[in-house]
């Protein structure tokens, strides 16, 4: 698990009130916490900081850091801390393994390598099975000095009751506030609809950061749904430009070639989008994508303007209609 990425770093504004109670708790830290909330909210990215703090070289009794300079932290940075174990799903897998599980539970064991501090940091949490869940609550039932375990979740209601009752319990919610707000306009200053992407992606910041970095990034996405629902396509997608839909497209179309041939698991996506793209793939044949593809490719070349938008738009979906229309006939 890398968590260097090109995301400015946690604790975000959204994110605020939940760090303020666990400053207040420290040095007295639960030996567990767990930390749930759906993509978009940074909740991997705040375990990961919690994480950082535990094992930081400047954290004093007084308050907990994350220096970014001292040994602790450069190991951190190059993922080769030996005191803080991740464990997270590997591709294609549908159960974080219990002998992981037993070997970090064994590796948090031993004296810490750096300082005092061994952290286990679990994403996708919800993946483990009643065995991993019981080995783990043995060591959060008795933990031993200095070991914490952070998990972290976007479905944290199927957890084992005990498991959760053994942890500090911090659930994220979205976020349309004015602090959020400002963040998200400090990130992408070029950008100027921040309030209504930011509202169109439901108050998930960093979907809505995402899509203000990289407009044609996430649209697939909205426009994948949008097709999905039958909704008045060319109105929802009026706040875009055209190449800006055609863009959308194209990732929508890329994505579906991609699980036809093989070249993407299914299973491995998230859910929310699992279900259309089933849908979709099983609706329009290979040969069909190939052609719209080629279809929406020479349509980018082409200069188009503004007027013309809703006729274009039109046009674009009554082309894709027809990709499904071949197929039932
Ligand atoms: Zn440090």
């Amino acid at each position: 698990m890398n968590y260097s990425s090109h995301l400015p770093e946690a604790p975000y504004p959204w994110q605020k009130k939940a760090w303020d109670l666990l400053k207040k708790q420290w040095p007295h830290w639960p030996h567990g916490f767990l930390f749930s909330g759906q993509e978009g909210l940074g909740v991997e990215a705040f375990s990961y900081f919690v994480a950082q703090c535990l094992l930081c070289e400047e954290s004093t009794s007084a308050t907990p850091a994350r220096c970014d300079v001292c040994k602790s932290c450069h190991l951190l940075k190059a993922n080769t801390h030996p005191d803080l174990i991740t464990l997270s799903l590997g591709e294609g897998e549908e159960l974080i393994k219990i002998d992981d599980i037993r070997n970090a539970m064994a590796s948090v064991m031993q004296t810490g390598h750096q300082g005092l501090n061994r952290v286990i940091l679990m994403t996708s949490a919800e993946a483990m099975n009643v065995n991993s869940a019981n080995a783990l609550l043995k060591t959060l039932e008795e933990p031993p000095p200095h070991v914490f375990i952070i998990l972290c979740t976007s479905m944290p209601t199927r957890l084992l009751p005990t498991l959760r009752s053994r942890c500090e319990w911090i659930s994220f919610l979205p976020d349309g506030g004015k602090e959020t707000l400002d963040w998200l306009k400090a990130q992408t200053p070029q950008a100027n609809n921040h309030e209504a992407v930011l509202k169109a992606h439901h108050g998930f910041p960093l979907l809505a950061l995402k899509a203000l970095s990289d407009p044609g990034a996430l649209l697939w996405e909205e426009i994948l749904f949008l097709l999905s629902k039958e909704k008045d396509f060319s109105s929802e997608m009026g706040a875009y430009s055209f190449k800006e839909v055609l863009d959308g497209f194209l990732g929508c179309v890329n994505e579906l070639i991609q699980i036809h041939m093989g070249g993407k698991d299914l299973s491995a996506l998230e859910e929310r989008i699992k279900e259309p793209l089933r849908n979709l793939k099983e609706k329009i044949p290979l040969s069909a994508l190939f052609e719209f593809y080629t279809y929406l490719i020479q349509q980018k070349k082409k200069p188009f303007h503004r007027l013309n938008q809703t006729l274009l738009l039109e046009d674009l979906l009554f082309r894709w209609k027809r990709l499904y229309r071949e197929v039932s006939c």
